[in-house]
């Protein structure tokens, strides 16, 4: 038998290749940033169609390139910026491997137009598919435009697998915004549709978020500064207070380049533990610079991964840095040398004496007496709080000593127990419940003592009405009497537009007006006074967890996403009638033991378990 092996033809080994650098058209955009930035240009405009199926198209002012260059650049491991392996160690630019122009040219049309300062013609080199399809002279500007069109368009298979115009916009605004947010020193513009998505005009860090996130960051950034020989670690970390329910706003750089690193996030998660509610997540912008040979950016072919020689030592600095910015800024507020307008401060005439601000403690205070700050008793203070003067009666009452007889009995699964009554009613003095700390409703059954969360509960109480909406297509909204208008971040503005349908359909009378800016004019009828837009931007940073986290079911997510938001929160004292109406829609709930996102609603604590404790 002759010999079989032979060498694939370039074309084949491209598109191969492209399998692994290009997934998806923000692979590509991503490819062409980069090489824009390497280029060194200081002005640098994405240009979008069709989420980047139709058309990405990046044109710089940076270096451009000679024709011969041009020709080379779609070669594979065809690359200026190294030359010998020892390279590998010194590496500051982006791209290294030469391998993104010759991928991209195997699955795509492309037109690139070059030209350097100190040529007299451009260059346009026309290819498809790995094949040069015309390399003329032309007029072009300094630097160079690059546009990829029909990104796959020889690879069907591929093209399909592509996700909706939303999802793969989502995925590019993404890559825009990891390299944005490493050179604020440089001009973008992001074109969408002919639109424009993002004006990012020269700055600095600080104003570079705020121009992405919104200004609302301005007074949100904690600057972390942390140099040492081996790395310098710089950026801000996101006040507590703003920690979100999602993993967003989570960004490490090195060198430059965006990574992902859960380690590095732990120190941080670690580091803020103490300070947010357990299931939410705190955001930063973390920069490490070091010596390029310390890391090994060569482990993953899109270059998100990145090994430290030093994980440890990295760890432990990277953690004391953001304590130390943390405790920095609980002792002293914060004041903004970046921001454009200074704080005005009037200094106090020199004739006022200053005294040291003095701290009142109530030595009465008491966190577990339910009483409230107006002095409204719940309705079952008596059971938290027995007055020993009425003991007997206490231990005389009717319930509790059925209570007793019944504990003799062989007991029931609990669970079953309520949940296949008619309610938990029948089964509960409606009278004898009580909110215990705000959180947990309280209430005496047959079986022991039902402990409700209030805030899971409401969840699952919304979650199954805005569900029925949703499959009924039927809802009522309620009108404004003042239309709000409210503005998005183009990212959470797509998101907004992808579900306006199904919002109609829950209540929100929503209407775009364009340049990510919508108006609001009436509200779902179970909205009570919250911030409208702090609702839809909690219900669209829900729906983009799940969407992450889930591949969750779009009515379901939406509807869960609503729930949350809507839902009556810890911490929110309720009425008596509040809690018995809470209770009641609970159980006529289809499931009513479980949150939407999966966790338990209510617990039993039994007669039995009861009786051991005081064993
Ligand atoms: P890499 O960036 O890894 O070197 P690429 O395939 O992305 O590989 O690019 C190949 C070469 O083409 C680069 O090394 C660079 O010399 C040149 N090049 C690509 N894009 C540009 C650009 N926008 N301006 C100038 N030169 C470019
Ligand atoms: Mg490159």
């Amino acid at each position: 038998m002759s010999d079989i092996i032979h060498l694939l033809p370039d074309s084949v080994a491209n598109q191969i290749a492209a399998g692994e650098v290009i997934q998806r058209p923000a692979s590509a955009a991503k490819e062409l940033l980069e090489n824009a930035i390497d280029a060194g240009a200081d002005d640098i405009k994405l240009i979008i169609k069709d989420a980047g199926k139709t058309l990405i198209q990046v044109i710089d002012n940076g270096c451009g390139m000679s024709e011969t260059d041009a020709r080379m650049s779609f070669e594979r491991h065809a690359t200026s910026k190294i030359s010998d392996a020892k390279d590998l160690f010194t590496i500051r630019t982006l791209g290294f491997r030469g391998e993104a122009l010759a991928s991209i040219a195997a699955i795509a049309q492309i037109e690139l137009k070059t030209k350097r300062i100190e040529d007299e013609v451009g260059i346009c080199i026309k290819i498809e598919g790995s094949e040069v399809k015309s390399h003329e002279p032309c007029s072009a500007a300094n630097g160079t435009s690059f546009s990829i069109k029909n990104l796959f368009f020889n690879i069907p298979a591929r093209r399909k697998f592509l996700k909706s115009n939303t999802t793969e916009l989502r995925h590019i605004i993404e890559e825009f915004q990891r390299v944005a947010l490493v050179y604020p020193e440089i001009k973008f513009t992001f074109f969408n549709e002919n639109r424009e998505l993002f004006q990012l005009s020269k700055s600095v860090l600080k104003q570079r978020i705020a121009s992405l996130f919104g200004a609302a960051y301005n007074n949100r950034l904690i600057p972390v500064v942390q140099k040492t020989d081996l790395v310098n670690i710089t950026g801000f970390i996101v006040k507590p207070e703003f920690a979100k329910k999602t993993r967003g706003e989570q960004y490490f750089f090195v060198n430059g380049r965006y990574i992902r690193h859960p380690y590095l996030n732990h120190a941080i998660d670690n580091a803020f533990r103490e300070l947010i509610p357990s299931d939410t997540f705190p955001s930063y912008f973390i920069y490490f610079d070091i010596n390029p040979n310390e890391i090994d950016i060569n482990i993953h072919p899109t270059k998100t991964e990145v090994n430290f020689e030093n994980n440890q030592v990295i760890y432990a600095m990277l953690s004391s840095a953001v304590k130390q910015a943390l405790g920095k800024f609980n002792l002293t507020p914060s004041i903004d040398f970046d921001i454009e307008k200074g704080i005005d401060i009037t200094p106090l005439p020199r004739s006022v004496e200053v005294n040291q601000p003095t701290v009142k403690v109530d030595e009465n205070y008491n966190p577990f007496d339910v009483e409230t700050q107006h002095g409204e008793k719940p309705s079952f203070q008596h059971h938290q709080k027995p007055d020993t003067r009425n003991w007997q009666k206490l231990y005389g009452d009717e319930e509790f000593t059925q209570n007793r007889q019944e504990t003799e009995l062989p007991q029931e699964d609990d669970a079953k127990l309520i949940f296949t009554s008619q309610g938990v009613e029948a089964e509960t003095g409606t009278d004898t419940v009580f909110q215990l700390h705000n959180k947990y409703i309280v209430s005496s059954m047959r079986s022991g003592l039902l402990v409700i969360d209030q805030q899971r509960a409401h969840e699952r109480v919304l979650f199954e009405r805005f569900l029925e909406k949703l499959e009924s297509q039927k809802g009522t909204s309620q009108q404004q009497l003042f239309p709000v208008t409210v503005q998005f971040s183009p990212s959470d503005a797509e998101i907004l537009k992808e579900i306006e349908a199904e919002l109609k359909i829950l209540g929100f009378d929503i209407e775009d007006f364009g340049e990510n800016t919508f108006i609001i004019n009436g509200n779902p009828a179970e909205m009570n006074n919250q911030d409208i837009k702090g609702v839809l931007e909690g219900i669209i940073e829900n729906f983009k967890k799940n969407l992450k986290e889930l591949a969750k079911d779009k009515k379901v997510n939406l509807a869960r996403s609503m729930a949350v938001n809507l839902s009556i929160k810890q911490g929110r004292k309720l009425k008596t009638e509040e809690i018995k109406s809470l209770i009641d829609q609970l159980f006529a709930c289809r499931m009513p033991e479980v949150s939407p996102d999966g966790k338990p609603t209510l617990r039993i604590l039994t007669l039995s378990y009861l009786d051991e404790q005081f064993n």
